[in-house]
């Protein structure tokens, strides 16, 4: 009989109460027993949702207190020194915190021996999802040894109520190629030191009476390094010795094998999971080289995705494999972790009702999956209603002439090449804006947000509420607009923000503002810890019915004589910052969003606005996993940014802003982007970032980050000319910019004052010294 399974839950809870948990927690309101008492609820909770919705392999151990790579690192005893760890046991929920967040300097990290300085693990996105991971910090020296087995305990809390789990365990290779080893160790090369901690692991999972055990082998599906075909084999010889008896099932998921599928088709496991979503095409293949013995998991609903299945197409492809196959060694599975998905549509009351039709989240997918495996084994008949609610959904679906917009068809039809490109190349063009703006050397600006502090905040919510008038809640946006404009003015800024305090988040304020957005109320999804993000919904044609922020750039530009500029969101983070509809390919919406931008862009110009930034943070993490797609999407992706950009006169000047990002394999992009400044993260690095624009001979301005806005820290104007003078070293000084790492929002008035103030001194010195 096939298998409902399911390869990982959300953790936060459909009230994100997991968030308020650990967040009381470390507010000190809920000590940790607490906190344990609400993570066993949770768990216990998902595992009765999954047991009702008939899946039969529900995954455990796929619950963190913060970051499942981090537990798993604590587990195996990968514990730097310095978090007061005493090299026994299970580490304390005060170490785990440390190395996720950092000593906070407390009187309870002292007791517990935490040096009052033990930095954060380094976080990093997990693959291509919004999703964060902490990087185990190893080395030569880490003496691995299994110091809790949480995946034993896992399956001992379910069988407690007579529920058996199937563990998830990160997989030896995986966990390795994700780990960054500090003394320039192979991470590989640790394998033969980590494989007797994995083993005891899956001998307790067996003692626990587990009858599977999922072990994730996503790095699968991506570029493998030399070497890492010799790790896997040996990995799981040794592995599929370690718990007799213990069937093993290997999870690849966020796209297909390809070049690797010789490599987990040759595991000796027991069986192989494959994500059909992303990397169906594999599929074929996959049969062709599997075992016949060898289970099949098959990933045919999205778990990185919001649509519902089309449950006749996938039954379609499920009956195919069974047919040669047979069913015996069956399973039906969302394509990864649910994780990715929100909870439950239960509570959205206020979506549009023919597009929440269309919608699956976690729960829904629960139900789509358990169908599925009935629907493979019993017959259509066994599952008409949900065939024929799927069916009527598809159909009123694809007939929704909301999701076509022929003016928006028209317009992306009408792109051409040089409606992508600006009127003159970049030195003509700096001329032009020279002569507008009159810019010393080495001008001042910032990166857009003022503090949002609890008063905006409150001031947003209580306007929600419908507590305060629009125009009481306007006029009070209105105050703190020009309050920062005279500021800045005062500080002898060059180029000024209007602050974005009406802003409520960088992508939700223009998808409320833009027609083919949809936003839910509880949509959320765990981005890192306890911070989650609610996604919007890209699901018809994308297009501007009106202006934006024409007019608060107008209102902010009024106040002042010296440039302010115009902030938007760029149109590949508007994308990836969603979830997207798949009927029509990415670049076609990013298509979409660009043309409305544009339009935004050149309105902008219009109201006298000089400057426009358009911010692109996602640029980096759209980037797809393999390198064989990467080309592709930096085309694409750099076309959009141009098409939004390039509506404007040489005399305009066009910003653009990213976060922290790795830029070596993307600097092409970020040259073809040609925007007539970039602002970049580089504090932390000490400019070290700025080699890959030094090394491609990036051509236009640059504002290389000198002030870490990620730390409360107020940095001195001598430490930013320091930087300063480090970017120097590596570009022309007439192309440098002085500003923030990033927007200022998290940050409070206290510390934003003396550091702009800084940062405006660490100018006038490089100035001084031309
Ligand atoms: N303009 C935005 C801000 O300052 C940019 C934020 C970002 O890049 N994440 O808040
Ligand atoms: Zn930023």
């Amino acid at each position: 009989m096939t298998i409902a399974a399911t390869l990982g839950y959300p953790r936060i809870g459909p009230r994100r109460e997991w968030k308020a948990a650990l967040e009381s927690h470390w507010a000190g309101t809920l000590d940790a027993v607490g906190l344990a008492t609400a993570g066993a609820a949770l768990r216990m909770r998902a595992r009765a949702t999954q047991r009702g919705a008939g899946i039969g392999h529900i995954a455990s151990a796929d619950f963190a207190f913060y970051d499942h790579v981090l537990e798993t690192a604590l587990a195996f005893g990968a514990i730097p020194e310095g978090y007061g760890w005493d090299g026994e046991g299970p580490a304390s929920l005060a170490t785990l915190f440390a190395l996720a967040r950092g000593a906070r300097g407390t009187e309870a990290e002292r007791a517990a021996g935490i040096a009052a300085d033990a930095p954060a693990l380094e976080m990093t996105k997990w693959f291509d999802t919004n999703y964060h991971y902490l990087v185990p910090r190893l080395s030569a020296a880490t003496r691995f040894r299994l110091v809790q087995n949480r995946w034993a305990e896992a399956v001992t809390e379910g069988l407690a109520e007579n529920c058996r789990t199937r563990p998830v365990l990160l997989g030896p290779v995986s966990f390795l190629l994700l780990s960054k080893p500090e003394d320039g160790t192979p991470p590989l090369a640790l394998l033969p030191a980590l494989l007797p901690a994995y083993e005891a692991a899956l001998r307790g999972i067996a003692e626990a009476g587990a009858a599977w055990v999922q072990i994730d082998e996503p790095c699968l599906v991506t570029d493998l390094p030399a070497g890492a075909a010799e790790a896997y084999a040996t990995a799981y010889a040794r592995l599929a010795q370690a718990a007799p008896g213990l069937k093993t099932l290997i999870a690849t998921y966020f796209g297909g094998l390809r070049d690797n599928l010789a490599i987990a088709a040759g595991l000796p496991v027991d069986g192989l999971h494959l994500d059909l979503t992303r990397g169906g095409e594999g599929l074929e293949p996959a049969l062709a080289v599997l075992p016949e013995d060898r289970w099949l998991s098959l990933g045919i609903v999205d778990g990185r995705n919001v649509w519902r299945t089309d449950l006749r197409a996938a039954l379609a492809t499920l009956r195919k494999v069974a047919d040669r196959r047979g069913t015996r060694r069956l399973m039906v599975a969302p394509s990864c972790s649910l994780l990715h998905v929100p909870h439950s549509l239960a509570r959205e009351d206020a979506l549009d009702p023919a597009l929440k039709r269309r919608l699956a989240f976690a729960e829904e997918k629960l139900a789509e999956v358990s169908a599925l495996a009935r629907g493979l084994d019993e017959g259509d008949g066994a599952i008409a209603a949900a065939l024929a609610e799927s069916d009527r959904v598809m159909a009123e679906w694809r007939a929704d002439a909301r999701l076509h917009d022929p003016a928006v068809a028209a317009a992306v039809a009408a792109v051409t090449p040089a409606m992508a490109q600006r009127g003159s190349a970049y030195p003509q063009r700096a001329e032009a804006q020279q002569q507008r703006l009159h810019l010393p050397p080495f001008p001042v600006t910032s990166i857009g947000s003022f503090p949002q502090t609890a008063g905006v905040r409150q001031a947003r919510a209580a306007h929600a509420r419908g507590e305060i008038s629009d125009a009481d809640y306007e006029a009070g946006l209105r105050t703190m607009t020009a309050e920062a404009i005279a500021w800045q003015e005062a500080e002898d800024v060059d180029v000024l923000v209007h602050g974005e305090f009406e802003r409520n988040d960088m992508v939700k304020y223009f998808g409320e503002r833009l027609a083919g957005y949809a936003f839910t109320k509880h949509g959320w999804v765990q981005s890192y810890g306890s911070r989650c993000v609610a996604p919007p919904i890209i699901w018809g044609d994308v297009s501007r019915p009106e202006p934006m922020t024409v007019e608060w750039a107008r209102y902010a530009q009024s106040l002042t004589d010296k440039p302010v500029k115009g902030m938007l969101t760029g149109p590949v983070t508007m994308l990836f910052w969603a979830f997207v509809r798949e009927d029509i390919p990415r670049s076609e919406v990013c298509t979409q969003i660009a043309l409305a931008l544009r339009e935004e862009v050149c309105d902008l110009e219009k109201a006298g606005i000089a400057i426009i930034q358009i911010d692109e943070p996602a640029f980096r993490e759209g980037l797809p996993l393999r390198r064989a797609d990467q080309a592709a999407y930096l085309d694409w992706a750099a076309f959009c940014f141009r098409l939004s950009a390039s509506g404007v006169v040489d005399a305009t000047q066009i910003h653009t802003h990213m976060c922290y990002a790795e830029f070596n394999d993307i600097i092409g992009a970020i040259a073809a982007m040609d925007a007539d400044v970039i602002s970049i993260e580089t504090t932390r690095s000490r400019m070290e970032l700025l080699n890959a624009f030094t090394q491609f001979d990036y051509p236009n301005a640059i504002g290389p980050g000198v002030w870490d806005i990620h730390s409360p820290r107020v940095p001195g104007a001598a430490e930013m000319a320091e930087l300063l003078r480090l970017a120097a070293a590596h570009l022309p000084r007439e192309r440098l910019w002085v500003n923030p790492d990033c927007g200022c929002k998290t940050r409070g008035w206290a510390e934003v004052k003396p550091a702009m103030r800084n940062l405006v001194a660490a100018a006038k010195q490089l100035r001084a010294e031309a």
